[in-house]
């Protein structure tokens, strides 16, 4: 699907221009948008995985220091 830019209406891949403006449409750009969307998706997912493992290395150090305390 190809959406529009001026009108945000979703046209078949192989229309030229829009179905509801008729402004020309085009791939190149959509293949853009798409591509920065994946990147962006990616980052995400890569942000998450760096959040857990902060969380996972707070918790064992939380955990170190506690049983330190115990043994001192
Ligand atoms: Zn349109």
């Amino acid at each position: 699907m190809i959406r529009c830019q001026a009108c945000g209406t979703e046209n078949p891949d192989t229309a030229a221009y829009c179905s509801k403006c008729a402004r020309k449409l085009d791939p190149a750009t959509q293949q853009a948008v798409a591509e920065l969307r994946a990147t962006h998706t990616a980052t995400g997912i890569r942000w998450s995985a760096v959040i857990l493992t902060l969380i996972l290395l707070v918790l064992i150090i939380v955990l170190v220091a506690l049983f330190a305390l115990h043994v001192l």
